[in-house]
């Protein structure tokens, strides 16, 4: 970690009262960079558009006060990880309980010191950077900088479950690639690994809704999640990546099928049911990657489940 403040970091002051702002942003305006906000309508606005490093947040405001917007911007994924200050006058400890258990993770009481506030501001922002890397380093493949097993694992319970309540149908794709074995043989493995570093970014270009995730199942193996998706949009997807890795047009001379590297994928469209296990569902997926292996490769297999 840095000993310095990292200058490139951004804080979002959020207040009702201009002159507080003001007074923060000349306490803290020369170390990081600045927005504000007067209501926490707009305070919610900004942290989802500009993704602040940090917000300090007034408690009492006329038309949200802070505990709600604390709570929204915590309730929100795209932006529960930044961390909110309270900066305010009330300093009995029952506001901080509150405040506490709607996810601040610290006070700081009017009127402000500056050199605690700076300090405090210096640490959490230390705590937070550091936290969001762990974070990040515990659900990204090393290799290819997409999402790892772990996190497809986690996903797909949580996908799962969502659509066991929404009733809505839930596709998986599993790709592999086709003669890597030959692949590593004939170009050695450090240019197998470029090869699936090229592989994966070509495929993350092609899974473009939010809804899909694609991430490295295993060694040269990749999967596609997708959420709210029906047998059609399965295969127009599952062709989509068999195409964008064909047309990469990666030499292969160990392929017994292409002149460049090409992929199989199996994949199935699920609508899960309480009494169905993943487990068995990811099984069936293998065994349609499997049949599109026996088919002769670059192709998938795609139906749904019964
Ligand atoms: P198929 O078309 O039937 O899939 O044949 P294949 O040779 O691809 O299948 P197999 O499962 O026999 O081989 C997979 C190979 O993938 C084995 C291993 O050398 C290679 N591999 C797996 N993980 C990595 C990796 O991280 N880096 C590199 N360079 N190679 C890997
Ligand atoms: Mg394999
Ligand atoms: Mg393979």
């Amino acid at each position: 970690m840095k000993n310095q403040p990292d200058k490139s970091a951004t804080l979002l002051i959020v207040d009702d009262d201009p002159v507080n702002i003001q007074m923060l942003g000349k306490i803290l305006g020369d170390k990081y960079r600045i927005l504000f906000a007067t209501s926490g309508k707009e305070a919610i606005a900004i942290a989802l558009s500009r993704h602040p490093d940090m917000i300090l947040l007034d408690i009492i405001m006329p038309d949200m006060d802070g505990y709600t917007v604390c709570y929204k911007i915590r309730e929100h994924p795209a932006t529960q990880d930044i961390p909110v200050i309270f900066v305010t006058a009330m300093e009995q400890e029952h506001h901080e309980v509150v405040g506490l258990e709607m996810g601040a993770v610290d006070y700081i009481s009017k009127p402000v010191n500056p050199d605690i506030a700076r300090l405090r501001i210096k640490n959490i922002l230390e705590l937070s950077q550091a936290r969001i890397y762990f974070k990040r380093l515990a659900m990204v493949d090393g290799l290819t900088g997409i999402y790892n097993r772990r996190y497809f694992d986690e996903l797909f319970t949580k996908e799962w479950q969502r659509s066991i309540r929404a009733q809505s149908p839930l596709s998986i794709i599993l790709m592999d690639i086709d003669f890597f074995k030959g692949y590593n043989d004939h170009y050695g493995h450090v240019e197998g690994d470029t090869c699936l570093k090229r592989i994966a970014k070509a495929l993350k270009g092609g899974v473009i809704r939010t809804t899909d995730t694609l991430a490295r199942y295993g060694g040269e193996e990749f999967v596609c999640l997708m959420a709210e998706t029906d047998l059609s949009g399965l295969a127009v997807m599952a062709d989509k990546l068999r195409s964008v890795v064909v047309n990469l047009k990666i030499p292969h001379a160990a392929s017994q099928i292409a002149e460049h590297v090409t992929i199989s994928l199996g994949g199935k469209t699920v609508i899960p049911k309480h009494s169905m296990s993943q487990e068995a569902c990811l099984v069936a997926v293998d065994e349609n990657l499997y049949k599109a292996k026996a088919q002769g490769r670059n192709c998938h297999v795609c139906d749904l489940s019964e």
